[in-house]
């Protein structure tokens, strides 16, 4: 077999000739085309969506990468997930794969892509398959729970996921930690045209059987429920009913007892019925509004099932109370205040549950043992992003893609060049922009923008979006990479086309124009307690056990710290993490805006382009050597290749290396000799090695 045979275009873009952004994207094109749709940058690989099955993954694939070494065979993800574990079983270093790429892009099909093929090549026997079986289950539940159609992806997954899997020395796999991140819940009470709510609601009307629907007070049809968008129920492909069991059956394969089952199906139901109850505007006797449920049955079930007064759920939602040290002081809500109040019940309760059940699944398959365990983690957490209108949640997931970046440019550009300098290997400086200032800008302990949000939170008096906003005005008006209407920007011009409400982060990716528009209230991210501690009353167990703050004895006055703040911590603790590991990376690319194979659409991959700096990535590997190895196993590998040290050696191993490499007449260009390994320039010097070695074998 011949390693180019059959190959389109380049395979590894550090072979590009000319190298710039043009002959890179047809690069990609052709490839495509080709069904082609995984290319190197060295070890980083790409993955454009094919959107098509492709028989690139069966069990003979995985046979084949399990026994090659990365360059030898054509680009995958399997020769990644391949390289990352061998060399964490064999090599003892821990890994993790990071799985970058905008919605759509294809990253949680390739994170399934990289657990099915460890899971096939690690390890045997009745207890290894049962922990694969339950690592493997955990996608489906967090899928149903997790993932939407939305207008990109029709099983579009809102949230972040991080996952350890840790095996023994052996490799074999003993179980795994799942962390989540920043469920977007307001999807529970509200979807945009042609896009759904998440798929379990489906999946339970649609697959529930009649008398499960009676328990939990539900009517089959969609229509009936106001939180589901009318029209839009069905996907095309997805089936439902079918999915629902596959859940329920994940859910007991993970461990959920079949009581716990039916609980998370209860609050699952609560949440549905909550968006039907339909409060109306009262005025109180003194002409003050108020508001009232206007139909009493809808709130009667929601009692029925969770085990709670219906009239002191009545009472919650539609007063509020205010306690100081001396008093309590009640005030009813208006109409549109109840409303609020009830939706954002509904997302509490529904994004509570979700953490719960990824709690419930890391208790099933978390490790109990004090041995040293090796880790792989991956990580498949969404891309940067900038849509029309840009609010808190493209705020924060922008900040975690900056500190990716971070990583990106920690780990391998600096650690590449440090590798050089250690080695004692000429190394001419690539520059390469440090986005550190950025991230600094934003997370910043005392003076960065979520700081300033949150202190902005806690002042007391009148603080609002636009008081937030005119602090960090007045904060970072020399900022280079903060803009707004009123700040100069570098040029020192004012950017009149800016709304007054906006302000404008130059992200390593590009700019992006955020609108502070409830910036303070998604980062206050409060339930009022009156809502908590109805809850906590409830007899249903697992809807109490998700409010603790309702007990009023544990009611202390302290306040939950807020989203932002949870959120810099999640990503504090993800970067120290992965700062511990060994990176791999796999780039996703959406082609084209239709989810349809084949259409490549060049001006679309060329934003991604840049967004996943893949030019620049291509630019500091070439300026370096594209291959690398201990001279120990260098000289071992190509021993064969060369007269003098073949069938015996008896000298140095680099001498050794020396020896082979001039018997074959390599340029000096493309060679360096480190103090402990042997750089080569090009994969192409690497294929050639293989070639020569197999035909020797
Ligand atoms: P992301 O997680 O980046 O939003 P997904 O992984 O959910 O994107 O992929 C979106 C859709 O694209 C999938 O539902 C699937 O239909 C298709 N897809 C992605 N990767 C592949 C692949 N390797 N082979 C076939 N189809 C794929
Ligand atoms: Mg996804």
């Amino acid at each position: 077999m011949s390693l180019l045979e059959g190959s389109v275009g380049v395979e590894d873009l550090i072979l590009l000739e000319p190298l710039g952004e043009k002959s890179l994207l047809k690069n990609l094109q052709l490839r495509y085309e080709n069904k082609e749709i995984y290319t190197y940058i060295g070890s980083v690989v790409i993955s454009v969506n094919p959107y098509q099955q492709l028989p690139i993954y069966g069990p003979e694939f995985i046979a084949k990468y399990q026994d090659y070494t990365f360059y030898e065979l054509k680009p995958h993800i399997y020769a990644v997930a391949n390289m990352a574990y061998q060399s964490l079983r064999d090599r003892d270093r821990d890994q993790c794969i990071l799985i970058t790429g905008e919605s759509g892009s294809g990253k949680t099909e390739a994170s399934k892509l990289v657990m099915s093929y460890v899971a096939a090549v690690c390890g045997k026997g009745e207890q290894v398959n049962s922990v694969k079986e339950q690592l493997l289950q955990s996608n489906p539940v967090l899928e149903a729970f997790g993932n939407a159609k939305t207008i990109r992806n029709n099983n579009s997954s809102r949230f972040g996921k991080y996952m350890d899997i840790e095996f023994d020395f052996k490799g074999s796999p003993l179980g795994g930690v799942i962390t989540n991140y920043l469920l977007e819940k307001s999807r529970v009470v509200k979807q945009l045209q042609g896009e759904r709510n998440f798929h379990i609601f489906y999946q339970l009307l649609a697959g529930a059987d009649a008398q499960l629907l009676k328990t939990l007070k539900l009517e089959q049809d969609i229509s009936n429920y106001t939180y589901l968008n009318q029209e839009m129920s069905r996907v095309g492909g997805m089936d439902d009913a079918s999915n629902f069991r596959a859940v329920q059956s994940a859910m007991s394969v993970i461990g959920f007892s079949e009581e716990e089952i039916q609980q998370v199906l209860e609050v699952t139901a609560l949440v549905l019925k909550l968006g039907n109850v339909e409060l109306t505007g009262e005025f109180q006797a003194n002409g003050i509004p108020a508001s009232g449920i206007r139909d009493g049955r809808g709130i009667q079930e929601i009692g029925e099932l969770v085990g709670l007064n219906s009239e002191e759920l009545e009472r919650a939602l539609c007063s509020r109370t205010m306690e100081t040290a001396k008093e309590k002081v009640v005030t009813e809500l208006t109409v549109i205040q109840a409303h609020y109040a009830r939706d954002a019940l509904a997302k509490n309760i529904y994004s509570r549950l979700f953490n719960w059940i990824v709690n419930r699944i890391n208790e099933s398959i978390k490790v109990d043992t004090r041995e040293k365990k090796k880790v792989m983690g991956v990580l498949d957490i969404y891309g940067f992003e900038i849509l029309e209108n840009n609010s808190f949640e493209q705020f924060v997931i922008n900040y975690c893609n900056e500190k990716l970046q971070q990583v990106f440019i920690e780990l391998t550009l600096k650690e590449e060049q440090e590798e050089y300098k250690r080695e004692g290997i000429p190394w001419t400086k690539v520059d390469y922009f440090d986005n550190g200032i950025i991230c600094n800008l934003i997370e910043h302990n005392q003076r960065g923008i979520l700081a300033m949000l949150d202190e902005e939170c806690l002042r007391p008096g009148v603080v609002s979006d636009s008081t937030f906003l005119a602090k960090l005005n007045q904060l970072f008006s020399k900022h280079s990479h903060y803009e707004s209407k009123v700040t100069q920007n570098a040029q020192h011009q004012y950017d009149h086309t800016m709304g007054l409400n906006c302000f404008r982060i130059c992200h390593y990716a590009g700019k992006v124009t955020y609108n502070v528009n409830s910036f303070i209230d998604k980062n206050n991210d409060l339930l009022f307690r009156d809502l908590s501690q109805a809850m906590w009353k409830a007899r249903h167990p697992l809807l109490r056990s998700l409010f603790p703050e309702g007990n009023p004895k544990e009611a202390s006055l302290k306040r939950p710290s807020t989203a932002g703040a949870q959120f810099k911590s999640s990503v504090a603790i993800l970067m120290k993490n992965l700062y511990s590991k060994n990176p791999n990376y796999i780039r996703c690319i959406k082609p084209n805006e239709n989810q349809r194979q084949g259409q490549f659409s060049p001006e679309l991959v060329a934003v991604q382009s840049r967004y996943l700096g893949l030019l620049e990535n291509v630019r500091v590997r070439r300026a370096g050597y594209a291959y690398r190895q201990g001279y120990k196993p260098f000289l071992e590998r190509y021993r064969l290749l060369s007269q003098s040290t073949w069938p015996h050696w008896h000298g140095g191993e680099r001498e050794g290396v020396e020896k082979i490499m001039g018997e074959l007449s390599m340029s000096s260009e493309e060679l360096a000799f480190g103090k402990t390994k042997i750089f080569i320039r090009s994969p192409k010097t690497l294929f050639y090695l293989e070639e020569k070695r197999r035909l020797r074998l």
